[in-house]
């Protein structure tokens, strides 16, 4: 197999754009299938360390993310109720220093629509929702909801946390609910002025049991956006949101320090998502399919590192197949999952248990990353 045979990119998420991009510069012939007709620019923040700007830059966006988005100098942890410091972890500057690029907070959309631009359009086709896969041995049939079908030598499902891919390599199972919700608003920064309090770049606010993190979303700063997470024992309405709303967010933070109050009078429209995860994959390739991103470890966003997480594996699994070449495409995606394995189940666990710079620890580990540089680690033949 060549460069110029297919790999096929299901779902153009962050984690699917970020493949086909990074595999259609490397030359392979790439196609990229998305079930939406269309994205929209949905209200939500993003946070982009520097391990995923390494990628960005790779894939020849980071000067236009780093004009587009904001730069805190610091993430803080504050008490939700007394506002007393729990930590101040150091970005800005430091971070460019440290760990070899920026930190930056930007809108989910429009960091999904760069990314999206960078594919080639004739390559990326919408309304393609795939459901059914045939892995036949010497290719992959694919049908798609309106009946179509085509064909590739390898597939990468990077279809979210209701991968059909994953469900094809390891059977029906829903994702598990973790218990949590999280609230998402957007609030104009102009309505903040009111108030005589201090609104920081980035910070996230704690108690007990819940937390609401909050940062601008654009580089002038008329934008700021909360995510929050709060218990929900139970939630009935499927995998995606529902509407939320001010009384909701009052009661959910209600003895909670006044700028988070301030920030609940300024909301106008607020969401509610599932926090949904899995147990680490037993498999995460079988013959030519090969699964990236929340298709194979979605997690609770409270280290903020689960696209980055899906990104970093796009960039990886380009990495491999390139290191061992396309036609030996099983030891490609054994070593891709071999390098990616322990990483992306650290990042899971600490997610789940959010504990991520409540405190000042040294975040190196996960910011310093460098999906091009770490030494790959070997694949153990027996
Ligand atoms: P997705 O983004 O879910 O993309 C999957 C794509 O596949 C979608 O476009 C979907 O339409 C498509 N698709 C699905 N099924 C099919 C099919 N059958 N056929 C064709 N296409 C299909 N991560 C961070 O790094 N930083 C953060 O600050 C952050 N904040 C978050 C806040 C919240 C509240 C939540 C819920 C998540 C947050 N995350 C964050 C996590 C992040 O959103 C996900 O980890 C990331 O989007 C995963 O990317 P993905 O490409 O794997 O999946």
């Amino acid at each position: 197999m060549t460069k110029n045979r297919k790999i096929a990119v299901i779902g153009a998420g962050l984690g699917g754009a970020a493949a086909g991009a990074l595999l259609q510069q490397a030359g392979y012939d790439t196609r990229v299938y998305e079930q939406a007709p269309a994205f929209s620019r949905l209200g939500a923040g993003i946070h982009l360390g520097p391990n995923v700007m390494k990628v960005m830059r790779r894939i020849g966006i980071e000067d236009k993310l780093n004009a587009m988005g904001s730069h805190p100098t610091h993430w803080f942890s504050r008490d939700g109720r007394s506002g007393e410091y729990l930590s101040r972890i150091p970005l800005g500057d430091f971070a460019r220093e440290e760990y070899g690029a920026a930190y930056i907070t930007v809108h989910r959309g429009d960091l999904h629509e760069l990314m999206v631009s960078t594919l080639d359009q004739e390559r990326l086709y919408f309304d393609k929702r795939l459901v059914n896969v045939d892995d036949n041995g010497d290719k992959v049939i694919m049908t798609f909801a309106d009946g179509t079908t085509d064909e590739a030598d390898l597939v990468i499902g990077a279809d979210g946390v209701n991968s059909r891919i994953r469900e094809k390599l390891l059977g029906p199972e829903a994702p598990i609910y973790s218990g949590w919700v999280a609230h998402r608003a957007i609030i104009s920064a102009e309505k903040l002025k009111a108030y005589d309090l201090d609104f920081e770049a980035c910070v996230k606010w704690w108690s007990e049991d819940r937390h609401m993190m909050v940062y601008f979303v654009t580089g002038d700063e008329k934008e700021y956006y909360y995510v929050t997470g709060v218990p929900e024992p139970e939630w009935n309405h499927g995998t995606s949101f529902v509407d939320s709303s001010r009384e909701e967010m009052r009661k959910a933070f209600e003895g909670y320090h006044p700028t988070v109050q301030a920030l609940i009078d300024c909301t106008e429209t607020v969401t509610k998502w599932p926090l949904l995860e899995r147990n680490p994959l037993p498999l995460w390739h079988d013959n030519r399919l090969v699964l990236l991103g929340d298709a194979c470890h979605p997690m609770k966003p409270h280290m903020a590192q689960g696209a980055a997480m899906a990104i970093e594996d796009a960039a990886m699994l380009v990495r491999c197949l390139d290191e061992v070449g396309a036609d030996r495409y099983h030891d490609a995606f054994e070593l891709y999952r071999t390098n990616r394995f322990e990483r992306a189940s650290r990042v899971q666990k600490v997610s789940h248990d959010n504990t991520w710079l409540r405190h000042d620890e040294d975040p190196a580990w996960v910011f310093g990353y460098d999906v091009y540089e770490v030494p790959l680690k070997q694949l153990q033949h027996t």
